[in-house]
């Protein structure tokens, strides 16, 4: 029996995961869940899957929860606060961690399942974004395996060569070809696009997702994470990431090695395949998922990103160029901007100069500790919030 913790088990990847563990009762356990502030998603959580330790981010959220399980289900203990996150990420019952919080909130539980040598099952893409360099010293250094769990990165991996965290070269790699369904307005006009609302942005053609990496999916900004989450899971530089849009979503990546092959992972959109691919690595599980139909799929096409349209990702690659800690300014800008649209105090078309005029008003620092990056992700919050405000007025 395998112990599993999911940081974030109320989001889209947290219930898809709880739906793959529920099929595989003789396998698995869930032994401890967190959120943030969503306290009936969590109470209906745990009548149903009966953890030992649950955390909320949010102190009032687990004061109510605690009060409600009191009754129904008393041997759940209840916790709150950063402290409860990283005791959910740290449990000792815990084999594996599933690390599915939203942005750079994330970072710090993620780093202390690593330190504790769990399993890492990661789809909080954010966390590699903003400490990708301090992540990858801490998983070395503790000997942990991460599987990921964002579709394409879990395509990468399970077209890889063993051996391939050696170096690509000496494994025959020449590229990553990271496929990008081009979000819902991969074809709307680009003077509509300043007016597009968040229900529209929230409207993935392919996949059913949270809200914040829905509007990064429109914006194209998931893709820049994304390149930037490739460069550390699979020690590529940025010029050997292209970005492919590949509208049907069906092939989820693709590896190309220097004697011309390129090997594709293809399936159906349903992250119920990376995720039971990454519980049971290096077996395979039955995820739920239907099989793909290529009749149905009928053809796939590809095309070249346009960066006029979608200027989050050209961002992406330019904080990564820069290094140190100018990808954590990136993504706080991004989160700030991303809140604010879906709030209705941005305009989807700001959302990318809000970003950019965050870029260009800080410096980058180096990436040397938790702490100068954490400090660079709150000094972006403040700055792109300050622009924000002189937006509005
Ligand atoms: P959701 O918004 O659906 O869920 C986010 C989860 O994180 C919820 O459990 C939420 O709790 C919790 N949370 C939010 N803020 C905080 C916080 N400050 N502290 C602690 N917990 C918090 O997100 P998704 O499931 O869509 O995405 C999760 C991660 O997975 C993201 O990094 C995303 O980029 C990545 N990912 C998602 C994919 C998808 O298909 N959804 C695909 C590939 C990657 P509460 O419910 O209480 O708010």
């Amino acid at each position: 029996m395998i112990g599993v913790s999911i940081l974030g088990s109320t989001g889209s990847i947290g219930k898809s995961t709880l739906d793959v563990l529920a099929r595989h009762p003789d396998r698995y356990r869930v032994v401890a869940m967190s959120a943030n502030s969503d306290v009936e998603g969590m109470r209906r959580q745990c009548l149903a899957h009966r953890p030992s330790l649950v955390a909320m981010a949010d102190h009032a959220s687990a004061e109510a929860l605690a009060d409600l399980l009191a009754a129904e289900a008393p041997e759940i203990t209840v916790v709150s606060g950063v402290e409860g996150l990283k005791a959910v990420a740290t449990h000792e019952a815990a084999g594996q961690v599933m690390a599915a919080i939203v942005g750079a909130a994330g970072l710090v539980p993620v780093l202390a399942a690593v330190e504790a040598g769990k399993r890492i099952l990661l789809a909080n893409k954010e966390a590699l974004v903003v400490a990708g360099g301090l992540f990858m010293d801490a998983v070395r250094r503790h000997g942990v395996t991460v599987l990921p769990i964002d579709s394409e990165h879990n395509a990468v991996f399970q077209c890889m060569p063993e051996g391939y965290e050696q170096g690509l070269d000496g494994k025959g790699v020449r590229r990553i070809l990271l496929t990008a369904s081009g979000g819902p307005f991969r074809t709307t006009p680009v003077e509509e696009l300043a007016s597009v609302t968040p229900e529209q942005a929230c409207a993935h053609p392919n996949w059913d997702m949270g809200r914040k990496i829905s509007v990064d999916s429109a914006t194209m900004m998931n893709k820049g994470l994304e390149v930037i989450e490739a460069h550390w899971l699979f020690g590529a530089a940025p010029e050997r990431i292209q970005v492919v849009i590949h509208p049907q979503s069906v092939i989820h990546s693709m590896v190309e090695y220097v004697d011309g092959s390129v090997l594709a992972q293809l399936g159906n959109p349903d992250m119920r395949t990376p995720i039971a691919h990454a519980l049971a690595w290096p077996e395979r599980i039955d995820s739920g998922v239907a099989s793909l139909d290529l009749f149905d799929v009928a053809r796939l096409d590809f095309e070249k990103p346009d960066l006029k349209r979608f200027p989050c990702l050209g961002l992406a690659f330019r904080a990564i160029e820069e290094g140190g800690s100018m990808p954590a300014i990136l993504n706080a800008a991004n989160e700030v901007a991303v809140a604010a649209f879906l709030d209705g105090r941005l305009g989807f078309g700001d959302i990318p100069r809000v970003i950019e005029q965050t870029m260009d008003s800080l410096r980058g620092q180096g990436a040397d500790s938790l702490e100068i990056l954490l400090q660079a992700d709150a000094l972006a919050r403040k700055t792109a919030e300050r622009l924000l405000a002189a937006r509005v007025t």
